[in-house]
């Protein structure tokens, strides 16, 4: 029930409620942070409504050869847009490529389907292009995009959509669905629900890669060492982040700083947390003594400040500036900020 998705189940009622009525709208912008399950959800929604089995509970069976195929993205009358590699944004002719294939009859199911996966990164004249078919949506297609904030769209887009914000979930209701979806034991459920900040992909990816949990422990690791050394010692810490004949990708480079940064800006918030004397549940319980060695050596301010940093260079990252740079300005930025000699 409830299309075996997990939180936010607001929104898969909703939507329910719609396809029963007969009333589902055109376009559905799904909003929210990465991993709290706007992919899947519109994944979902694609499949209850193409489902030869969903019947009169729109209730998608997930089985199906429809299922399948929709969710490994196979489906004929489904196509996904996102940033390709090695490009930086999603394209005007992408997005023309899709209205051809939106204004074509389904080849075989009720329901014609375009995703646009993370819309934040179709720029301007991109967007322009799709405002028309938005709003007159041929036949039986229907448009889902996904973006991590409204704001980062043109707001004619938004006005165009119906727009679903999706939420992370309490961390103790997370932790109890990855107990019984993932079979997790209490403690690590908690933990992983608690660094996921409440979003469920994001705690299946870290239940699932063991990798990314190495990889924040190093990022874990690092953070106090650059807010104690010095600036050229800090610069030496981002060459060892480019090494010469690097073999990740662009893009999978960008995703790990994004991580990284992501990282230091949850570690960060949990000094503040300490620092200022909340007495909240800090996201990264597993390095309490990290946090509480950190928090006697700041000010609620300095910290404050130091997130600024860390949340611009961030946002740096994923308007696609030259990485190296952005890293060098972020150790410049929190010399001056978060000063070693506090
Ligand atoms: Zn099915």
């Amino acid at each position: 029930m409830n299309w075996d998705y997990a939180g936010n189940l607001w929104a898969v009622d909703m939507l329910r409620q719609q396809m029963l009525a007969g009333v589902t709208r055109h376009a559905y912008l799904f909003s929210g942070p990465p991993g709290v399950g706007r992919r899947t959800l519109a994944l979902r929604f694609a499949q209850a409504l193409n489902c030869p089995q969903a019947g009169v509970s729109a209730e998608p069976c997930l089985t199906c050869r429809t299922c399948r195929q929709i969710a490994d993205l196979q489906f004929p009358d489904l196509q996904l847009v996102e940033v390709s590699e090695g490009r930086s944004e999603i394209l005007i002719d992408q997005v023309r490529q899709v209205k051809q294939f939106l204004s074509l009859s389904p080849y075989q199911s009720p329901a014609k389907i375009a995703i646009f996966r993370d819309y934040q990164f179709a720029k301007s004249s991109a967007q322009n292009a799709l405002l028309k078919t938005l709003e007159e949506t041929p036949g039986s297609a229907i448009i889902l995009i996904t973006v991590d904030a409204l704001e980062n769209l043109l707001p004619t887009t938004v006005s165009r959509c119906e727009v679903l914000r999706l939420r992370p979930m309490p961390i103790p209701t997370l932790a109890a669905e990855l107990g019984t979806r993932l079979s997790l034991p209490e403690e690590r459920a908690g933990l992983l629900a608690s660094i996921a900040g409440g979003r469920f992909g994001t705690a299946r990816q870290l239940a699932e890669d063991p990798d990314l949990l190495t990889r924040r422990e190093a990022w874990l690791n690092i953070y106090p060492r650059l807010t104690s050394d010095t600036l050229l010692q800090r610069l030496q810490y981002v060459e060892t982040l480019f090494p010469k004949n690097d073999r990740v990708g662009a893009r999978d480079k960008r995703r790990n700083l994004v991580g990284m940064f992501n990282t230091w800006i949850s570690l960060e918030r949990d000094v503040l947390l300490l620092a200022s004397g909340s007495g909240a549940a800090v996201a990264n319980p597993d390095v309490l003594e990290t946090i509480q060695r950190l928090a006697q050596r700041t000010t609620p301010v300095v910290s404050a400040a130091a997130i600024r940093c860390l949340e611009r260079a961030a946002g740096r990252i994923d308007h696609y500036m030259n990485s190296r740079l952005v890293v060098e300005n972020l150790m410049l930025e929190l010399e001056e900020e978060r000063p070693s000699r506090l």
